[in-house]
This record gives C-alpha cells, structure tokens and sequence, in this order.
C-alpha cells in the first residue's frame, strides 16, 4: 500500500530515527533535509556551502535552498509508491509549497505524524549525542527556531485533520509501536 508520511517534531524528538524504522518496514525512501544538506556540506558541494553557516548557527537554511531539492527528490522514481518526510516542511512557507507539489505531482499525503517531547528532555538528549551542529547555544536556538515555526505548520495540518499527535517521551519501542498503529 503507498505511504505518504510527513513527519513533525523537534531536533532530538527521536524522529530521524523512527522515520527510518517506518521507511524500512514500508519500504518507502526516508526523506530527511537535514542528512541531505548534511551531506551536501560534506561534500562541499555549492548547495553545502551556501548552507552550512545557517546549520551551524541552528538557523533554517533559506527556503530557496530547499524547495527545489524536495521538488527534485519526490518527483524522482523511488518516490512514486511512497516516501517519508523528515525535516520539512519546517515553516508554513513550505508547507504551502508541498500542498501544491503534491497536486502537481497528483498524489496525496496520508498522515502528519507530529512526535511531542517536552523542551528539558530533548536539550538533555541533544547534549548527550555528538553531531557537529550540537553545543549548547545552537541547540538552544534550534529549539526557538522549531518551536517559531512549527506551531504555525501544525496549525496549518490540523485544520485539514490530518495530524496526529504521539508522545515521543517514551520508550523508544514504546514510541515505534505508537507510531505504526497510527499510520496503520
Ligand atoms: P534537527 O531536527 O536536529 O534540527 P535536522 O537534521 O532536521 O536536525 O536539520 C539540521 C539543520 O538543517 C537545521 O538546523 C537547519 O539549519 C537545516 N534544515 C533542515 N531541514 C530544513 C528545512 N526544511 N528548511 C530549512 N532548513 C532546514
């Protein structure tokens, strides 16, 4: 059965993860802007390089920078039965953008998944874990850019009804479970 999944929820809300268990067992792509433009800044690529003073400050690149690179990656083959977005859309401005891709591209997405964990957890996790991006002051401001804008995006989804909320202060397999009876 296809799968279209949009997945929201802070850094350190486990959602990486778990939108890579779900990509697996659906057998759709797993779809996170952050490990693309990760990559991206890797290899140095133009995209990394414009991008990479925005994620080390734990700002939102510019949406420019964004928009196409999801446009070009659903629209590729793998993508045509499924995929799982993690990491966008990140603000209403995107979010807007995917509604009029999808009708573009004539497809429809099933669920928002939005994985709640309480701000103190995810800066004791965020700490704990060692990317580059992580010390305390742009983990700070990444949960101020999150919180800025992802109340607007959940706004956004609950008026088309098709958001759910899980607890993501569990378990992890607690939370694994939650999330597939609620895609199921
Ligand atoms: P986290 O959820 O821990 O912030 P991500 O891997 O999702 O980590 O993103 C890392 C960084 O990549 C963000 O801080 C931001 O700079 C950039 N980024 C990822 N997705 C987007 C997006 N959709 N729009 C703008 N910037 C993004």
């Amino acid at each position: 059965m296809t799968k279209r999944l949009i997945f929201l929820g802070p850094p350190g809300s486990g959602k990486g993860t778990q939108a890579q268990k779900l990509s697996e067992h659906h057998q759709i792509p797993h779809v996170s802007t952050g490990d693309i433009l990760r990559e991206a800044v890797a290899q140095q690529t133009s995209l990394g390089k414009e991008a990479k003073d925005y994620m080390d400050k734990g700002e939102l690149v510019p949406d420019t920078l964004i928009l196409n690179l999801i446009q070009d990656r659903l629209s590729h083959d793998d993508a045509a039965n499924g995929w799982i977005l993690d990491g966008f859309p990140r603000n209403v401005n995107q979010a807007a953008f995917l509604e009029e891709l999808l009708i573009k591209l004539n497809q429809n997405a099933d669920c928002v998944l939005n994985l709640e964990v309480p701000d103190d957890v995810l800066v004791e996790r965020l700490l704990a874990r060692q990317r580059k991006d992580d010390n305390e002051e742009t983990i700070r401001r990444r949960l101020e850019v999150y919180h800025h804008n992802a109340v607007p995006v959940i706004d956004f989804y609950h008026q088309k009804q098709t958001l759910k909320t899980i607890d993501g202060n569990q378990e992890m397999e607690q939370v694994t479970k939650s999330l597939s009876e609620a895609v199921s």
